[in-house]
């Protein structure tokens, strides 16, 4: 008997879903770089019309051990929306800090076109944000990234500075060592040098690009003001919560800011630490060519980054497209979607038959 109509594959009311497993499979099926420059062009293609998208501060639900997030986006064609948690606490238990799943829909008739892990995801298009941002504005022919804190998001970053912005080496500086040295095993053939460093005075040195990613729920100091000379870049991706934060004030007041989307970012980014009348630039002006980037080889451009809905967009837009040309996916039957579309109890009495 059909009480539905039937679940086949590519049909319209199935789902296609991205596992975990499908997810691990798609990177290295197409090669983590090629995937972050793919990723990267998505991100950059959507900033590029910045304009056609809802936008809003992510919705976060706080409590004293983390942070539980919703981050909706839309433009005419498609809805997305991120679940996503921040626990640094639960890393120490044997959980990931940050976990998180997303949908992209259709807006012309609200159904879902793809349910995706978003853990991996997450790792791959924060890293893909965050190089793109870096080759607007890390200086000329960069070649060394020193990176505090070298958990999860660690060698994603380094692997995106090296296929986006042309890095060389990697120095790499955690409280916990074992961290350091997760990373350099991880990072061992990608073609990186690999230093691990005993503090983070010394991470730092001859680095041109500074990446903190430290995971801690306070406003901690990672990076000082004599920590950080002229003409260097800093990718600050650990401060993403109101009162956490990562740098020192005095290291805002000498650095250009460049920010996602500035409503979210005075909630949760470094910036908590200035006043609202700080200026700012936003990326998607940069990219469109609208305000400037780095202007000269001395100035200390600063990322504050924090991770907007857009780029969570874009990241399941590209998952999409692969999935539409066949990356390993199944199809779910997550919708109820009876054939005569008002006999939705009669669907479900058909089914006790
Ligand atoms: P993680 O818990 O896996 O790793 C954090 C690492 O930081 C750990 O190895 C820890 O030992 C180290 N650390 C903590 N305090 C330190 C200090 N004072 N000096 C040096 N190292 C220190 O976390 P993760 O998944 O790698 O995430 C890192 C941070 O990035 C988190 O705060 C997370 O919320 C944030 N994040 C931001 C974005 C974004 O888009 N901006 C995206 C993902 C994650």
């Amino acid at each position: 008997m059909t009480y539905a109509k039937k679940p086949a594959p590519g049909h319209l009311a199935m789902v296609p879903f991205v596992s975990v497993a499908d997810m691990m499979d798609l990177v290295n099926t197409r090669g983590i770089e090629t995937v972050l420059r793919e990723i990267a062009a998505h991100i950059e293609a959507d900033f590029k019309r910045w304009p056609e998208f809802d936008k809003t501060p992510r919705v976060a639900a706080h409590s004293p051990e983390g942070v539980i997030e919703l981050m909706p986006t839309a433009d005419a064609q498609n809805y997305g929306f991120k679940y996503v948690n921040g626990h640094p606490k639960n890393m120490k238990e044997g959980f990931q800090t940050v976990t998180a799943f997303g949908v992209l829909s259709s807006v012309a008739n609200g159904y879902p076109i793809l349910l995706s892990e978003m853990t991996v995801l997450t790792a791959l298009r924060t890293a893909a944000t965050s190089a793109l941002v870096g080759r607007y504005l890390a200086p000329e022919n960069a070649a060394t990234m020193a990176i505090i804190g070298n958990g999860a998001q660690c060698e994603f970053q380094a692997l995106a500075f090296k296929a986006l912005v042309g890095i060389k080496a990697v120095r790499l500086f955690d409280i916990d060592r074992a961290a350091s040295e997760k990373a350099a095993r991880n990072l061992a053939g990608s073609g990186l040098d690999v230093v691990i460093c005993d503090s983070g005075q010394e991470v730092v040195q001859g680095a041109e690009i500074i990446t903190t990613c430290t995971a801690d729920k306070q406003n901690a100091t990672i990076l000082t003001d004599n920590m950080v000379g002229a003409g260097v870049h800093i990718n600050a991706i650990g401060g993403d919560c109101p009162g956490k934060t990562e740098l020192h004030r005095d290291v805002l007041l000498r650095s250009d800011i460049f920010v996602e989307y500035p409503p979210q970012t005075w909630i949760e980014g470094e910036i908590q630490q200035l006043d609202k009348t700080h200026p700012l630039t936003e990326l998607w002006q940069v990219m469109t060519g609208q305000a400037k980037g780095r202007t000269d080889a001395r100035q200390i451009t600063l990322f504050d980054s924090v991770g907007f809905a857009i780029e969570d967009f874009s990241a399941l837009r590209y998952v999409h497209d692969c999935v539409q040309q066949g990356a390993a996916h199944v199809e779910l039957d997550m919708l109820a979607d009876p054939d005569d579309p008002r006999d939705l109890f009669g669907m479900v009495k058909r089914a006790e038959a």
